[in-house]
């Protein structure tokens, strides 16, 4: 059986981490049983529709380097791949129904729904349509009325690959609408055409739609179609573990991400560990490893939260993984301005030695600053240091001054520098918790930096004695 896998979003606004979670299983399936990924639109619902909305998902999987092999904008053997332009076929399998009677033009009016749901409420039970079917229901004019499924209510078993098995009692069956009454198909009936006319093997989708397979399963029985395999993922969480990760959780646009140099790869990692993991401990996953160990039984069932300190992490992780020369294409964007009066090669050096820290390509600026320019003192940098406060300024003066008389002896190699520096530990009695965080900020104004000596050693002898100078008349 060829593994075919869909993703189906609907064009209503910027895409959730949970769905692309959803496309990153179905895309990992596809390309791990090398079979086909296939992106459908489901249009059907005009007035949720947001403008854009397309190109956005388009855009996000362009992003996110996770390629389609049939779309509306690639075509295929069973497009079109927009759900509205294909009411057609729709239409055909809606006639079909009603030929098999398994489908009624529903002529209620909006009064007399409002009168059985209010019976129903006051003899306490659920309202249900199939107890309002008509006696005689009109002749179903395709635009006019909506055309109701005429359900056969039993109880139900079926196996979902992620949630085990699963099953629901007969009373979860109602008569649900197949095409409303503009002439769109409701997602409940389109889907279900859909999935079976483009071969889909597996759906994979969010939970929202366990408590509705009851009827999809009775509605494939009427259409006497075979259903793919079901795959629910457990839900994304927010950070705190106990709600539905929701956008004020930091789950913004995943193109923010993006924009603020978040690797592409790290993302994929990030996403298929939420609800995933290959049953060791390893964390940090390529693209290829994620293709080959991904399966969709090792996807848990319980919330998988998102934490976005461990996507920092996890994207720091792929940063220091990343070879030279690609960090470098990729960070050609996020330089501070002041680096371009600076060639390759010394940009090339400042990212080999920040590489370590960089979490993601944003940040480069203020990790990097003081590489390219000299920054004005801070005064809180030592104000803020509990050890460096302590000192009294003549102290930190004094400290500066014999620094500076070895560095001013220094040939400015790492070597030569580390040599200087634990000298200077030793001549002055003093911890590098204070020396060198005096030194660094001295030289960098910043918290932190890469290891001293290299800092240093890049900054060249003329910065640093310059920068010491400018501390030490600060003080
Ligand atoms: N169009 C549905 C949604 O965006 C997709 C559900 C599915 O994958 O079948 O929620």
């Amino acid at each position: 059986m060829t593994v075919r896998t869909r993703f189906a979003p609907s064009p209503t606004g910027y895409l959730h981490v949970g769905s692309i979670r959803t496309a990153l299983f179905a895309w990992l399936l596809a390309r791990q049983k090398e079979g086909q990924f296939i992106l459908r639109i489901e249009d059907t619902d005009k007035s949720r529709e947001v403008q854009g909305s397309i190109e956005h998902i388009i855009t996000c999987l362009n992003a996110l380097q996770l390629d389609y092999d049939e779309g509306p904008d690639k075509a295929g053997p069973y497009g079109p791949y927009r759900q509205s332009e294909r009411l057609n076929i729709y239409r055909d399998w809606a006639l079909s129904l009603i030929k098999s009677g398994r489908a009624y033009a529903d002529p209620l009016s909006p009064e007399l729904l409002a009168k059985y749901h209010d019976q129903a409420a006051k003899k306490h039970q659920p309202f249900l349509y199939r107890n309002h079917r008509p006696d005689h229901p009109p002749d179903w004019v395709y635009a006019q009325l909506p055309l109701r499924f005429k359900s056969v209510p039993k109880d139900y078993a079926w196996h979902d690959i992620i949630m085990g098995d699963l099953a629901a009692k007969a009373d979860a069956i109602d008569d649900f609408v197949l095409i409303k009454s503009d002439g769109y198909p409701t997602y409940n009936f389109a889907h279900i055409v859909d999935d079976y006319e483009m071969q889909i093997s597996h759906v994979i989708r969010g939970q929202e739609f366990i408590a509705s397979i009851p009827n999809y399963l009775n509605l494939y029985e009427a259409l006497k179609i075979e259903h793919p395999a079901f795959a629910t993922p457990p839900p994304v969480l927010g950070p705190s573990g106990n709600k539905k990760l929701s956008k004020r959780d930091g789950a913004e646009d995943i193109l923010d991400y993006l924009r603020e140099g978040f690797l592409p790869d790290a993302l994929i990692n990030f996403m298929a560990s939420l609800g995933w993991n290959d049953g060791t401990t390893k964390e940090i996953f390529s693209r290829e490893e994620l293709i080959k160990t991904f399966s969709l039984d090792r996807v848990g069932k319980s919330g998988a939260r998102f934490d976005e300190k461990r996507l920092l992490w996890m994207n720091g992780a792929h940063i220091r993984q990343l070879p030279i020369a690609e960090l470098e294409l990729r960070a050609k964007k996020f330089w501070p301005p002041e680096a371009t009066k600076f060639d390759a090669d010394y940009q090339r050096r400042v990212l080999g030695l920040i590489q370590e820290r960089l979490k993601y390509l944003a940040e480069l600026p203020s990790l990097t600053r003081y590489f390219f320019v000299d920054l004005p003192i801070d005064p809180d940098l030592i104000n803020n240091n509990a050890k460096l406060s302590a000192l009294s300024h003549e102290t930190l003066k004094n400290l500066l001054e014999q620094a500076y008389e070895q560095f001013d002896l220094s040939d400015f190699t790492v070597s030569d520098l580390s040599l200087k520096l634990n000298a200077l530990l030793e001549l002055t009695n003093q911890s590098p918790a204070v020396l060198f965080s005096l030194i660094r900020v001295a030289t960098t104004q910043a918290v932190a930096s890469p290891q001293l000596a290299d800092s240093l050693e890049l900054l060249g002898k003329e910065r640093v004695l310059r920068r010491i100078n400018q501390q030490i008349e600060s003080l």
